[in-house]
């Protein structure tokens, strides 16, 4: 029998705030000495009152506005509670059945360039927990994390396969970005996915038993993750077996899933309506107003790039991946007019550049109009691609005025000078079979003498200009 994984996701992405979700700590945890970024409120003393962030709580809408959810004008925060040395409070503040936003959906593109709608059923706000690390025989635990502010993202179990999912996440990453609410950062532990998978025969609805696996913190474990739950179920099931709902975590040097626990019911967590925190109350002019700070999204920007400067998918796609890569794009495209050179440059030697110094293009010192620059120098004919592409890495580095690093170095660019007119002839004249296959119809004869006049020059004649004075001299014969 053949079996279609469903799938959903959560995704928990730190929300890019001044300070923690319900007290004034500092949110920059990251690297931070362990217990630093604490106080009374985070820590959960008896007493204390928590007060709601309001730059989180702006920054939530904006994301679910970008993944199309409706926003609540009525919404409250409820505690969880559950006993775990990570979380001093004993419970954690989230949104049980009011949550800020629902009922959004963002489209995925797969690799065979296909697209699929996936249904984000609800985005909620809610802070996070401490962080323990295992040593030996005890546990360290860092309040640092406790506090901090989340929006968790869940998805309809709309996705059938690793692949899907992936893209789904991924582009999560990029809309939270790409709206300032997150940095959604991995490697700095800003962003982590809990995923839930069933198998159920191909053609039936119904669904099958699933299990949920937590806390994967990059998409690589993801990936993984999900591929072993897959084939696990199917073999438990392809043997007759039944696939017991629990909550597993990933073993990540293993490769493998580990049962933690049987799957808890919302009821085991006791929720109730935090007493602590008044409802939150959204107008209609906060949400229009959040509304106008949304920026043209990944999609439409590709798609924009596609239509309007004529790009290939590909390089639309890549150039969109993040807003400082494709406004990096957009202004060196002002001064350079020429939309395909342009990405072609950004994409293929600035960023073999960049990630020759493992840095990225937040972190590029060349200025996307001196990249304007030298594309429009090559452009004009002023300077050959093959001396542009000998003297980048020296305007990469010091961000260098092309045309004064041309000038400096003394290169000299063989324009429509006398002296080109010359070797064009010479060469003309040592090729009249070339000329005879050009005069017959065969354009590639002229490819040849032009690849010959650029050996001759070595590189430093202007193909489109060598281009022109062949096809006129050859007229002339
Ligand atoms: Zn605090």
């Amino acid at each position: 029998m053949e079996f279609e994984p469903v799938i959903g996701l959560e995704v928990h992405a730190r929300i890019a705030t001044k300070t923690k979700m319900f007290c004034r700590c500092d949110n920059a945890i990251f690297d931070a000495k362990p217990n630093t970024h604490v106080c009374e409120i985070c820590m959960g003393f008896p007493g204390v009152l928590p007060l709601t962030n309001e730059e989180a709580v702006k920054k939530g809408i904006k994301a679910a506005l970008a993944l199309g959810c409706e926003i609540k004008e009525f919404s409250k925060f409820d505690r969880k509670s559950y006993f775990y040395p990570d979380l001093p409070k004993g419970f954690q503040i989230s949104q049980y059945d009011r949550p800020i936003s629902e009922h959004g959906k963002i489209t995925i593109t797969l690799k065979d360039g296909s697209t699929k709608v996936i249904r984000v059923m609800r985005l909620h706000l809610e802070d996070d927990a401490g962080k323990l690390t295992h040593v030996g025989d005890g546990t360290l635990v860092d309040y640092n994390r406790a506090g901090t502010p989340l929006m968790e993202i869940v998805s309809e179990a709309d996705m059938n396969s690793v692949e899907e999912a992936s893209a789904y996440a991924r582009q999560i990453q990029r809309i939270v970005r790409y709206v300032g609410a997150s940095d959604a950062d991995m490697e700095k532990g800003m962003m982590r996915f809990d995923i839930n998978v069933s198998l159920r025969p191909k053609g039936q609805t119904k669904f099958g038993t699933r299990t949920e696996c937590k806390n994967l913190n990059s998409f690589r474990s993801l990936e993984k993750a999900l591929g072993y739950e897959i084939v696990r179920q199917t073999k438990v099931l392809s043997e007759g077996g039944t696939v017991i709902q629990e909550t597993l975590g990933w073993d990540d040097e293993r490769g493998t899933t580990i049962s933690q626990r049987s799957k808890e019911e919302a009821a085991d967590y006791r929720y109730f309506p935090e007493p602590d925190i008044p409802p939150l109350v959204i107008t209609k002019a906060m949400v229009e107003e959040l509304r106008k700070e949304i920026p043209e999204l990944p999609e439409a920007k590709a798609a924009r790039y596609q239509s309007e400067l004529g790009l290939p998918v590909t390089d639309s796609r890549q150039l969109a991946e993040s807003m400082e890569l494709s406004d990096y794009f957009e202004k060196a495209f002002k001064i350079s007019k020429s939309p395909k050179k342009t990405a072609n440059w950004v994409l293929v030697e600035l960023m073999a550049l960049l990630n020759a110094k493992n840095s990225a293009i937040s972190d590029c010192k060349l200025s996307p109009e001196n990249l304007g620059k030298m594309v429009s120098m090559i452009e004009e004919g002023a300077i050959t691609g093959k001396i542009a592409k000998e003297i980048f890495p020296e305007v990469f580095e010091c961000n260098m005025d092309p045309a004064r690093l041309i000038e400096k170095k003394g290169i000299k660019v063989m324009g429509d000078s006398g002296e080109l007119e010359k070797v064009c002839a010479e060469i003309v004249a040592k090729n009249p079979q070339s000329i005879a296959d050009f005069k017959a119809g065969k354009e590639r004869a002229l490819g040849a003498l032009v690849g010959q006049v650029m050996a001759a020059t070595k590189g430093s004649a202007n193909p489109k200009m060598v281009n022109e004075i062949l096809r006129k001299k050859m007229s002339e014969l």
